[in-house]
């Protein structure tokens, strides 16, 4: 019973604009939204606490009895990245009978941390005047302020999506990977990604979690190029975590929400999914779920 429920869950379709809470009232959402996080705690990226979870799932639990639905039937809660930190809240979900995927981007098992991550840790622990190789890019931070360090993380970041192709970005990736563990030999815990064993044991647990694709390197799918690289950063993630994990995989979160109508089309006809999830304006046709950002949301009262 509760396999099928989730078949039929999996198969929906949803069509809306993005919208965060904080922005439109709770009564206008439709009846199933998906929300999505990201690492859940005190940190450089994130700006939930479980608390906050906590905080927006008693609203919209009171939110949905005034509308006459169970809760549990009609919320998904989703999150991106695989992040480590987000564990106790996935599990607090799981508890009071939520329906959970969880996007994991396929990273080297030797590589523990996202680059985007590396990236804010390495720059968090740089003095000033340092310089920093990237490829055949330097970077030098000139203020020790932590806006400067967060200026600097965010250039970085444009120079490697909108310079690279995906080979290169993938060379540079393990390369910054170097670099990073060459820096540190403190790893940061809170960015650490879902290991395989911490999440096995949840996923045999109960049906209400799911696994989800996340590409292999958090490349924007909409700059994938050839069916060559589609495979890459689309098809192969989705098999190796099924592989893995002994799970099947039926959705991908498209990194950043990007991608364009041949991904799609490739995604849900080639390469078998039930569904891509994003989080960006008009970017969703038939296969796609939008989803709404919960990250650092505060709910305000009436809403
Ligand atoms: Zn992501």
């Amino acid at each position: 019973m509760m396999i099928n429920k989730f078949k039929l869950w999996l198969s929906s379709r949803y069509d809306f604009p993005r919208q965060s809470l904080a922005a439109v009232s709770l009564s206008s959402l439709p009846k199933d939204p998906t929300f999505m996080y990201h690492s859940i705690g005190e940190g450089l990226f994130n700006g939930s606490s479980i608390a906050d979870v906590a905080a927006h799932v008693k609203k919209l639990e009171q939110t949905w009895h005034l509308k006459g639905f169970d809760p549990r039937e009609c919320l998904t809660f989703t999150f991106d990245d695989g992040y480590r930190s987000s564990l106790p809240a996935i599990n607090m979900l799981l508890n009071m009978g939520y329906r959970v995927i969880v996007f994991y981007p396929l990273c080297d098992p030797e590589f523990r941390y996202l680059p985007k991550d590396c990236l804010r840790i390495v720059l968090d622990r740089l003095s000033v005047g340092s310089v920093l190789r990237i490829g055949d890019m330097r970077f030098t931070l000139h203020c020790a302020a932590r806006h400067s360090r967060r200026m600097l993380a965010m250039r970085i970041n444009r120079f490697l999506m909108m310079k690279y192709s995906l080979a290169d970005y993938l060379s540079v990736y393990y390369e910054f990977h170097n670099v990073y563990r060459s820096l540190l030999d403190v790893p940061c815990k809170e960015h650490a990604l879902m290991r395989v064993d911490e999440l096995l044991p949840m996923l045999f647990r109960t049906n209400l979690l799911k696994l989800g694709a996340h590409g292999r390197a958090h490349y924007r799918f909409d700059r994938l190029r050839n069916m060559r690289e589609m495979e890459v950063e689309i098809l192969t993630p989705r098999q190796e975590l099924e592989r893995v994990f002994d799970v099947k995989v039926e959705s991908l979160a498209y990194p950043y929400g990007l991608y364009t109508p041949a991904v799609e089309s490739y995604a849900m006809q080639h390469y078998q999914y039930v569904f891509g999830a994003s989080d960006q304006d008009g970017m969703n046709g038939n296969g796609s779920l939008p989803r709404i950002g919960l990250d650092g949301v505060e709910l305000v009262a009436g809403a």
